[in-house]
């Protein structure tokens, strides 16, 4: 296994949140059309071991696959809930066995348990929105800490909520920068890029499962159907918060 600093070691020394503001914006606007092999490269080569991925295991593994090829060793962000599906828990040690990545999981404060003890049994029915903060967005901003820059796989394609997401962007309410290389991919890109490198896959997509979240908020859908609409089913609920 090769470290990512190895290869690349960074040029930004770090800190100041009003010069990392100015290099996202000026890397927006270099890397808007650039392919995403390049957005990662830079990415590593600015921040070295101050960039890490996040991969959340759902569907497709695409991302974690080409960061592993452009920045052997990087580090993969998988925020465990604790209400995954077996298959997601199960891609994520797939991903960290096959990929050249080294996956680091990160757990919120509070077990299931402890949450159910505190707020009350099924939170996810009640306040999805109190739920996904305290099991994914919080974990996420508390990680995040060790890095100056994150990327994920958000594209354009995905949602009216996606629709304008720059491929650099300063993450203000973070202080980072946050990268998503593929943002200009459509779901045919991902779908031919998997099939060219044979990418592990979420065994649930199998089963009629388009986007994986957590079990609880995550259905099937049908053909036709929206990927996203088996996500938070039934509410207004389209989002995490991590991408907000
Ligand atoms: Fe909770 Fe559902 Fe959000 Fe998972 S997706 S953190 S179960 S509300």
């Amino acid at each position: 296994m090769t470290c990512a600093t190895d290869a690349y070691p960074g040029t930004f020394a770090g800190g100041d949140p009003e010069e990392l503001r100015a290099l996202a914006e000026a890397a927006g606007r270099d890397l808007e059309l650039a392919p995403a092999e390049e957005v990662l490269r830079w990415a590593a080569e600015t921040f070295g071991s101050r960039f890490a991925v996040a991969g959340s295991m759902g569907a497709d593994t695409v991302l974690s696959h080409l960061a592993s090829r452009v920045i052997p060793g990087v580090e993969v962000l998988f925020i465990d809930t604790g209400y995954h599906f077996a298959e997601t828990v199960g891609t994520r040690d797939a991903v960290d066995a096959v990929y050249d990545v080294r996956v680091r999981t990160v757990l919120p404060i509070l077990s299931v348990a402890q949450q159910d003890e505190k707020f009350g049994p099924r939170l996810y029915e009640r306040d999805p929105d109190l739920c996904c903060a305290m099991r994914k967005v919080d974990p996420l901003n508390a990680v995040l800490g060790d890095y100056d820059a994150w990327a994920t796989g958000v594209r354009r394609d995905e949602a009216p909520t996606r629709a304008n997401a720059p491929v650099v962007a300063f993450d203000a309410k973070r202080s980072k920068v946050k990268v998503s290389p593929l943002a200009r991919w459509t779901q045919e890109d991902v779908d031919r890029y998997a099939q060219e490198h044979g990418t592990l896959v979420n065994p649930l997509v199998w089963d009629d499962y388009a986007s994986i979240g957590c079990a609880p908020c995550t259905r099937r859908v049908a053909a036709g159907e929206d990927a996203r609409s088996g996500r938070w089913a039934g509410s207004a609920k389209t989002e995490c918060g991590i991408n907000l």
